[in-house]
């Protein structure tokens, strides 16, 4: 049985939820936009620190659009614009961390046997500083105020963020670190924005609410003009990109690594049954994808599910993969 951060993230929010996606292997059939966007945004920077250039990276994200039908829609065409823009910034910020590194490592697979437990996982990027030292980058995208706020409860619970934890202990499998190595979320931050309004108009007491909506729509911007707006706001700013090194101390990792240890001792025993865990139910994110079949007034064999085998991001993992 493998142990990812994901697997064990999912068995401490809820094991209800764990058995559902990791054991009887079913997800929520409905493509998750946000999960979408990630994807491809991750896509796209893999190709850069491979060093192809910025067409080609923009192609296999393209290629990775043909996959769902989600990207034709009206919410998914924006979020292409978005994504293009995103990727074209990323390229023009980070162009000069090209010569301040030594690539690594892209998007690499590790397994660690720790305690008699399989742990695995894949790490975004690892980069050699000038002097050595290792630095072990995540690469994030979120649309969350808090990410702007170095003292916020995103930043700092980072420093026993349990992914984070795992991918340390993980590096020593990849290579030597002159020194500590260092852990660096690299953040895209995403805009909510949408096409505006090209001059600020008011109704007309001669018109109908119908005219004045109509107004509106022929005075709001196209979808081109809005891929060219924010095409120039993300490569011309580059606060829309945060590289922040996590503080982790020795002790605080030695402490984290055995929780995750006893954690996954937990998830490895056998169960007689997985409980639920009814304050996870609803976040700020909505509700669980299983709060119906925890309700009863769902299945997961409904058209509401599909199957997706357990750890289907670590492909290298073969029999290994799943319970
Ligand atoms: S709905 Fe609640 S109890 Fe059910 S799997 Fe989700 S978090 Fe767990």
């Amino acid at each position: 049985m493998l142990i990812t951060a994901s697997s064990l993230n999912t068995y401490t929010q809820c094991p209800r939820r764990y058995e559902y996606s990791y054991i009887k292997e079913k997800v929520p059939a409905a493509p998750q936009a946000a999960l979408l966007v990630g994807t491809a945004v991750h896509i796209g920077i893999e190709a850069f620190w491979n060093k192809l250039d910025i067409h080609t990276s923009l192609h296999n994200v393209w290629e990775f659009f043909k996959e769902s039908e989600f990207w034709d829609r009206e919410a998914g065409e924006l979020e292409r614009f978005r994504i293009r823009a995103y990727i074209t910034g990323y390229y023009a910020h980070r162009q000069h961390m090209l010569g301040q590194y030594e690539v690594v490592a892209v998007e690499h697979e590790w397994t660690k046997v720790i305690d008699g437990m399989d742990f695995a996982g894949k790490i975004d990027l690892v980069l050699r500083d000038k002097q050595g030292r290792l630095i072990l980058v995540d690469h994030k995208t979120s649309g969350s105020s808090d990410v702007d706020n170095p003292g916020s409860t995103f930043w700092r619970g980072l420093s026993y963020d349990t992914q984070m934890i795992l991918y340390r202990e993980a590096l020593s499998e990849i290579a030597e670190s002159s020194g500590a190595p260092a852990l660096v979320y690299d953040v895209v931050r995403k805009t909510k924005s949408k096409p505006a309004q090209r001059k600020r108009i008011a109704k007309k007491k001669s018109e109908t609410t119908f005219e004045y909506e109509a107004r509106k729509l022929a005075n709001t911007e196209t979808p081109k003009e809005y891929a060219a707006k924010i095409l120039n706001t993300y490569t011309t700013d580059d606060t829309r990109y945060i590289w922040r090194e996590i503080p982790i101390t020795q002790d605080e990792a030695t402490n984290k690594t055995e929780e995750i240890l006893h954690i996954g001792r937990q998830m490895s025993a056998d169960h007689v049954v997985y409980p639920r865990f009814q304050n996870s139910c609803v976040s700020r994110w909505g509700a669980c994808p299983y709060f119906d079949v925890c309700c009863g007034t769902d299945s997961l064999e409904s058209g509401s599910f599909k199957s997706r085998p357990a750890h289907v991001e670590l492909p290298n993992q073969g029999e290994k993969n799943g319970k």
